[in-house]
């Protein structure tokens, strides 16, 4: 797949990256859409820094579910989704970063659109 991926201040490179898999108790999400906020802004621009670089910026996105792994109930592959990166975990955590493995905090939500 392709990513926008950070190296540091100012330094995002159009790339290939490994398309992640998932795990137990995981999804992954096959991003339609992705908000650009103000966090994305101040990374990118050297005003805060991330835990690990190289990294996909973009943490509010919406897609359809690519991947369900061992126990997660409720998605199914295909399925539109929302991803709301600042739910504490429950039964469902999703990997939208693709380099970095995203959030284990992230909950994936199905969505009504
Ligand atoms: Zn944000």
């Amino acid at each position: 797949m392709k990513a926008a991926v950070l190296y540091g201040e100012n330094d995002l490179r159009y790339q290939e990256v490994t398309t992640p898999h998932a795990k137990p108790g995981e999804v992954v999400v096959q991003v339609k859409a992705c908000g650009i906020c103000t966090t994305d802004v101040k990374i990118l621009a050297g005003e805060s820094t991330p835990r690990d670089l190289p990294t996909i910026l973009g943490h509010e996105v919406a897609g359809l579910v690519h991947e369900v792994g061992d126990g997660v109930k409720g998605l199914e592959v295909g399925q539109r989704v929302a991803v709301y990166p600042i739910a504490s975990a429950s039964t469902s955590s999703v990997w939208p970063t693709g380099l970095t493995g995203g959030s284990p905090n992230t909950s994936v939500f199905p969505s009504l659109w």
